[in-house]
């Protein structure tokens, strides 16, 4: 069984005596921030000059200024930054400045895991990962609840890098729901699975080829994409409410039975062979290697990608129809349609 942490097991007046970094004012960046902030920790945000960020944090009154000057003071550095550039941030203008025996934290295992970043001995090194994407984490910690995290260390320096995880992940409101205990390696490996072969890769491609198949077939977007998009996340609020067995028993029994007997012809047996080679990838470094070496490229594989994944006609069916539904309220308003 997992080791499991709520508000009790931490003390959070650990990381209110802390001076903290959090570099990168992203989805993770802001949310961190803002919640360490509410929760009494004195927070500092580290942008480079310039940055878009800049006016959104100091809109909300924290404190900004340049990496350098963040890290310099910090007792803690939070690295939010994009996976991507965090081994450069790191290099140019988080170690040269760090102070001794400074703590660092991560939302997301990748540099470690893969070595991108190697922290001297003296620092302790710790992940808390919010299984959720900042804009909630923000939200629910407003609302007074939280979204769980996972909570690792990999260097414990201090001795004590474990008492500075919990009370960190408390500070983020994480313990309100509960957090896992995990390593860096688990972490890494089962997200970047996670987010490849079911979240975002396997449920894009389910959506996409559904709705092919409908409009293909002469049946109306507008219609295809209600039946295979939008009620998606009706069914997954069950699912996650009361597992699989809460979805069925809550659709009908005409959908029950052909959940049963059209899902394993949909999602055969060679999808699970797929999956276990996506996972090899992951494992094997082989796709961190791909996505670094197009990014230092100048990311002209991922920006292609993209570009072709907007012009799938569900894009511009949704976002006509969304348009005529006053119940869909955008949520985060950084998000503007078509500009991702
Ligand atoms: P993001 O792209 O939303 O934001 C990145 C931020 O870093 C921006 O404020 C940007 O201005 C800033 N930045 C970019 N280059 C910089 C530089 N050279 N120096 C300083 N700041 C710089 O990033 P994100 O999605 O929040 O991801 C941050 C980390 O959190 C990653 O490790 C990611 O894997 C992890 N994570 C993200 C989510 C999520 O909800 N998006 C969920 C779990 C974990
Ligand atoms: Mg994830
Ligand atoms: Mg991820
Ligand atoms: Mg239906
Ligand atoms: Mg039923």
């Amino acid at each position: 069984m997992a080791e499991l942490f709520y508000d009790d097991d931490a003390d959070l007046s650990i990381i209110q005596q802390k001076k903290v970094a959090v570099i990168g004012y992203g989805s993770q960046g802001h949310a961190h921030a803002l919640n360490l902030r509410d929760s009494g920790t004195q927070v500092t945000v580290g942008l480079r000059e310039g940055s878009a960020s800049r006016e959104k944090a100091a809109n909300e009154g924290l404190a900004v200024a340049t990496v350098p000057d963040a890290v310099r003071d910090a007792d803690v550095v939070v690295i939010l930054a994009p996976d991507q550039v965090q081994r450069h941030v790191y290099a140019e203008d988080i170690a040269p400045n760090l102070k001794e025996g400074a703590a660092l934290v991560f939302g997301h295992g990748f540099n470690i895991r893969y070595g991108y970043i190697k922290p001297e001995a003296g620092h302790d090194v710790l992940m808390v990962a919010p299984k959720g994407p900042g804009h909630i984490v923000r939200r629910e910690f407003a609302d007074g609840r939280g979204v769980p995290v996972i909570v690792a260390v990999e260097q414990d320096a201090s001795g004590s890098a474990w008492d500075l995880a919990l009370s960190y992940a408390k500070g983020i409101g994480g313990l309100r729901a509960g957090g896992i205990k995990t390593t860096f390696t688990e972490e890494t490996e089962t997200d970047l699975f996670g987010e490849q072969a079911v979240l975002c890769g396997g449920a894009s491609q389910l959506v996409q080829y559904g709705f092919e198949t409908l409009t293909e077939a002469g049946y109306q977007p507008e219609v295809a994409y209600f039946e295979v998009l939008h009620e998606l996340k009706l069914i997954v609020d069950l699912m996650v409410e009361g597992g699989i067995a809460k979805q069925r028993w809550s659709v009908s029994d005409t959908a029950e039975y052909g959940d049963y007997v059209s899902g394993p012809r949909v999602i055969d047996p060679s999808v699970k062979e797929n999956m276990k080679a996506v996972l090899a990838d992951i494992q094997n470094g082989a796709f961190a290697e791909r996505f670094i070496a197009d990014q230092d490229a100048g990311a002209p594989e991922f920006k292609e990608l993209r570009a072709k994944g907007e012009q799938h006609p569900i894009e511009t069916t949704g976002r006509e129809l969304r348009k005529m539904f006053s119940w869909i309220k955008p949520a985060d308003s950084d998000y503007v349609e078509g500009s991702a």
